[in-house]
């Protein structure tokens, strides 16, 4: 006899849901059903999804499961932050931030264990690539933290945006992230506003075209130079996709309408942080519909990278204030609990896997 395949009901989108049922001769509203117990009430356990038949949820019993990662820290800041280490199946472990702020509460999520990437100047890129999270591990960063922070469907909603801005490079793992997302946006599942789940990207040119017809949620690009030389050395991946054509990808992106791409930048003292490279990056981001973030560098062991002063930060932002483009400065939140931008580490259970990352290095290094 075989046996039935067990499948994690968080891998699955309302669309993968129906299919799911409707291959188990059951209708296809019991899809939206099953995520609003999961998702709007936070429950796990088949056995207390009461509107539900019994004989249904037996045969839920014997065919599916609902699996989350394990908690394996739970730390909060003095500023109130929070981050989670959760532990996945098969021993690694990724992080998921929570900011709140006055007027919302930001969930930061991570997309991979690792990162191929290698951008000098963040510490996930230390550890080298190890894999794509599921997209059951991705919306169930969401799940955790919604249960943890006390969140029910007719109290406040304390994740009120959700930023793909955690560990790894989302649009290289395209087809989880998206369908991720897809549930946060879902009615039956978090029902946020495209609006409030924003993807962060380094710049993967060919999958922010897809993006856009796929899920078009607000969009994030990691410029952080103004140059192709300087960001060549700092985001490896411009080599293959240098800044033009990135920035055409973000002008197609937002097409006619009145959103914006927003642009991050690390302020890196001495490097990327001069009058020049201010006046420079107001001029390559003219003509695209932009908003920049500046985010003070955040410092981890043995990095060459130091934060720029405060003053050389104002007077960045004051240049691009005065050539009219929307600047914010990122306050850093959570440094005390190691949860600021590129901090989050997570562990690795296999090392090996460092070398994707160099082969990538190698292809990016042949175009
Ligand atoms: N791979 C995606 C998602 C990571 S988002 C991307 O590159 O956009 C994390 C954000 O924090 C990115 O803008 C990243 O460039 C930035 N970052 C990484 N390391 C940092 C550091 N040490 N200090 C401040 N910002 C950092």
């Amino acid at each position: 006899m075989t046996e039935t395949p067990i499948t994690n009901l968080l891998d699955l989108d309302r669309e993968g849901l129906v299919e799911f049922f409707a291959g188990r001769g059951e209708k296809s509203f019991r899809a939206s059903q099953l995520m609003q117990w999961i998702y709007g009430h936070g429950v796990s356990d088949f056995g207390a999804m009461t509107n539900i038949s019994k004989g249904l949820r037996n045969k839920l019993q014997d065919c599916a499961v609902i699996r989350l990662p394990e908690i394996a820290a739970d730390s909060l800041s003095e500023d109130g932050s929070r981050k989670w280490l959760l532990r996945l199946e098969d021993g690694n472990c990724i992080e998921a931030v929570y900011i709140p702020e006055a007027e919302r509460g930001t969930l930061c999520v991570s997309s991979q264990v690792g990162c191929v990437l290698n951008c000098s100047f963040c510490s996930t890129a230390r550890q080298g690539f190890n894999r794509n999270l599921t997209t059951g591990e991705i919306i169930a960063q969401v799940w955790i933290a919604a249960q943890a922070l006390g969140q029910t469907l007719d109290g406040p909603r304390y994740i009120s945006n959700i930023v793909m801005m955690g560990m790894g490079e989302p649009l290289l793992n395209y087809d989880n992230v998206v369908r991720a997302m897809g549930i946060m946006l879902d009615d039956f599942g978090y029902g946020l506003s495209k609006r409030r789940v924003t993807l962060s990207t380094a710049g993967v040119v060919p999958a922010i075209g897809r993006l856009q017809a796929d899920c078009d949620v607000s969009l994030a690009v990691s410029l952080h130079a103004p140059d192709d030389l300087l960001r060549n050395e700092l985001v490896p991946l411009n080599r293959k996709y240098p800044i033009r054509e990135l920035l055409q990808a973000c002008r197609d992106y937002v097409g006619e309408g009145r959103r914006r791409v927003t642009f991050e930048y690390v302020m890196l003292d001495g490097v990327n942080d001069s009058d020049r490279h201010a006046r420079q990056l107001a001029r390559v981001l003219e003509g695209v519909p932009a908003k920049i973030n500046l985010i003070p560098f955040n410092p981890f062991p043995d990095t060459r990278y130091k934060r720029s002063p405060d003053a050389r930060i104002d007077r960045f932002f004051e240049i691009l204030n005065r050539a009219g483009i929307v600047t914010i400065t990122r306050r850093t939140r959570g440094d005390d609990i190691d949860a600021a931008c590129g901090q989050l580490a997570g562990q690795f259970m296999d090392r090996t896997r460092r070398r994707a990352r160099n082969q990538l290095k190698v292809e990016v290094g042949r175009t």
